[in-house]
């Protein structure tokens, strides 16, 4: 049987960017997680200041340690902007401990701040994936939401005010028209003017749709 249990607070495991550090067991604010240990490169080296990769955490102006050896877990600890987790410096033993900030429940992944430079670095162009930062797009992905939902309620209202303004214009229009050829009917009584308006005094007073006849007869006939 494999075995399983491990004297260890944490182990390495699947997180939103790829592999992280969970804790397995509840590890107490203040404790010890892990040590971030490597080679140690002296910048007044020009061997050791070509180095370059990821995992460099530097000490002091002289003095950086390079964690991207195998054997040092304490490179998968992801970074977080609210993390529970920091890195305690000594650089005058040239000593990187991760430290508990917060009670670290187990499951919990670990994490730490790497601090500004590295934020600038690599973390900013790429947006920075931890859950205080995931968590904030979040809710400026819902107020965005929310703010084109009411820009599109706003336009639709004014459409709809807008069609009504025109479709009360066109009323308006036809009643002017309407009451026009009322009154045009009236003083015409018979005599003439438009064809159509004709039509509609002559329908009212029940008389045949032909005012421009000058045949009385005619009109009696059908009256
Ligand atoms: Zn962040």
């Amino acid at each position: 049987m494999p075995v399983l249990s491990s004297k260890k607070p944490y182990r390495v495991g699947r997180s939103r960017t790829g592999l992280g550090l969970f804790a397995t067991k509840p590890i107490k604010k203040g404790a010890k997680i892990v040590r971030y240990f490597g080679p140690l490169l002296d910048s007044r080296k020009k061997k050791d200041d070509a180095i370059e990769n990821k995992y460099l955490f530097e000490l002091n102006n002289r003095w950086t340690i390079d964690g991207s050896v195998r054997k040092n877990i304490a490179r998968y600890i992801n970074h977080a902007c609210k993390p529970n987790a920091e890195s305690d410096v000594s650089a005058r033993k040239r000593k990187v401990v991760i430290r508990a900030i917060k009670n670290i429940e187990p499951g919990e992944e670990i994490n730490y701040d790497y601090g500004t430079d590295y934020f600038k670095a690599y973390l900013k162009p790429i947006g920075c994936k931890c859950a205080a930062c995931e968590k904030k797009r979040k809710k400026q992905r819902a107020e965005a939401r929310a703010e084109k939902a009411r820009l599109k309620a706003r336009a639709e209202k004014k459409a709809l005010k807008k069609a009504e303004k025109v479709a009360a214009k066109a009323v308006k229009k036809l009643e002017h028209k309407l009451n026009g050829a009322k009154a045009n009917g009236k003083l015409l009584n018979g005599h003439g003017g438009k064809a159509a308006m004709g039509k509609v005094a002559a329908a009212k007073a029940g008389v045949s749709a032909r005012p421009r006849s000058k045949q009385p007869r005619e009109i009696s006939a059908s009256a």
